[in-house]
């Protein structure tokens, strides 16, 4: 009769040669702690009667195994995208391009002057990185990288607007995602928010009266996700910092994505730029670095001096300071458009450079690699919260089978896992989000799951 007495001890499972491999993997105490809990789940199982035999070695060694290679997965894994939303928040946003990979590289893997002053031989401020590179690009005064754009927005008014009215239009009270709402922002600064106009419309007179009750700081939050269309109306950007300055306000923009360039020339509806918001005489700007931008996660804000000088110094400032890989990359991928080499170089740009013709190519050449399939037109979307309902003509590999959804989950299954879409019962693949250095994981990926079927 079995008894747990002839379950092996961890000693004696230490002895042999497939645990010393596991150890040389993953190390002695991680290899003992998957030992021990394999012999306890054993041990549990047996008394409970759950199971009335020993599992053999082999299947020992393997539950082992199981466990560590559960226990050391990522899970925050790299994917590819053909879901053809470009800035896919939950994807990550933008792909970075060589040159900003490398800058973050070469700060990650050594020492850098973060806040040295090789000049001097002291103590630096890790504050003027990215500033001479926005300031000649965008001819702002100042600037100041931050972890994100909703820690900018925070940022920007906890330092010019706390215990202050702040007076917003209600058309601009918008939500971001994952439930973050840019009225909360705005309060946990200290602001006393001040809605003006309606949700469909907001006379310049709105401003002015809010402005002459109590004064204020005055904010525009651009409709990054969503559109208000029929019966509206808003007053011209420049009018309204205008009775802004005239009633001695500051006057604040937090453009989300923020484009250093004309979306319509990719076709797609005109985003307000950032060049644009200066013109316009705003004081203070704030834009995420990796939404239109195409770079990594960060905040920026560009503005006059005076106002910037203070945003620096606010405590709140070191609390969500952009840390060294961030601003290394900022700075290169700002790089490329001082360069006018954005185009060329920085990959959401570049994906949405792509022709319907030059995207159809790449899924022809899937199509007969995989021999399997059909192309149709459909369309790639900007994503991340920028650009709401605009899209790109594309095509795409259709692939017919049985069950689309369990196709995609096959697909997810993959290493690296692939991200498709759905839709009308076929899987859709579209080629403009899927980096070409991806494209032979992307078919070996996809041959897998087809010889399945
Ligand atoms: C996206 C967005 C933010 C937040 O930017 P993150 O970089 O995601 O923190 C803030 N304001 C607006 C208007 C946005 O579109």
């Amino acid at each position: 009769m079995t008894t747990l007495r002839d379950l092996p001890s961890v000693d004696e499972l230490l002895q042999t040669k497939t645990v010393a491999e596991l150890i040389a993997q993953y190390g002695r105490p991680l290899t003992l702690s998957a030992i021990r809990e394999t012999l306890d789940t054993i041990r549990t199982r047996f008394l409970s009667g759950a199971i009335t035999t020993l599992p053999l070695r082999d299947l020992i060694f393997a539950q082992v195994d199981a466990a560590l290679v559960s226990w050391v997965k990522p899970t925050l894994r790299s994917v590819i995208n053909a879901s053809g939303v470009i800035l896919h928040t939950n994807l990550g946003r933008a792909p970075l391009s060589d040159a900003t990979i490398r800058a973050m590289e070469l700060v990650a893997r050594g020492y850098s002057t973060l806040e040295y002053d090789l000049e001097k031989g002291v103590r630096g401020s890790r504050l003027i990185h990215a500033e001479s590179v926005l300031q000649k690009l965008t001819g702002a005064e100042s600037a100041v990288v931050v972890n994100n754009n909703a820690s900018a927005v925070l940022l920007v008014l906890s330092a010019l607007a706390n215990r202050k009215r702040v007076i917003i239009s209600r058309s601009q009270l918008v939500e971001i995602g994952g439930g973050f709402r840019i009225p909360d922002v705005m309060k946990q600064s200290g602001a006393k928010l001040v809605e003006v106009g309606t949700t469909n419309k907001v006379h310049l007179r709105d401003y002015e009266e809010a402005l002459a009750e109590q004064g204020g700081l005055v904010m525009r939050a651009h409709r990054s996700n969503f559109k208000i269309v029929g019966f509206t109306a808003e007053p011209e950007l420049k009018e309204v910092v205008d009775v802004t300055h005239k009633a001695g306000s500051i006057f604040v923009d937090d453009l989300g994505s923020g484009a250093l360039y004309d979306t319509a020339k990719y076709g797609l509806a005109h985003e307000p730029t950032v060049q644009e918001s200066l013109a316009a005489g705003t004081d203070v700007v704030c834009f995420s670095g990796d939404k239109l931008l195409g770079g990594p996660q960060a905040g920026i804000i560009i503005g006059k001096k005076v106002l910037l000088d203070k945003i620096k110094k606010h405590p709140l400032a070191r609390a969500v300071r952009a840390d060294k890989t961030c601003l290394a990359g900022v700075t290169a991928t700002l790089l490329h458009y001082l360069k006018d080499e954005a185009e060329r170089e920085i990959p959401i740009l570049k994906m949405m450079s792509l022709t319907p013709k030059q995207v159809k190519g790449r899924a022809e050449a899937w199509r007969q690699e995989l021999g399997a399939g059909e192309i149709v037109e459909g369309e790639s979307t900007v994503g991340g919260g920028s650009l709401p309902d605009e899209s790109f003509p594309t095509f795409l590999l259709s692939l017919t089978v049985e069950s689309p959804e369990k196709f995609l989950k096959k697909l997810r299954g993959q290493n690296p896992p692939l991200i498709a879409r759905t839709a009308n019962d076929k899987v859709l693949l579209d080629p403009r989000t899927v980096l070409p250095e991806q494209e032979g994981a992307l078919l070996v990926g996809l041959k897998n799951v087809l010889k399945d079927l």
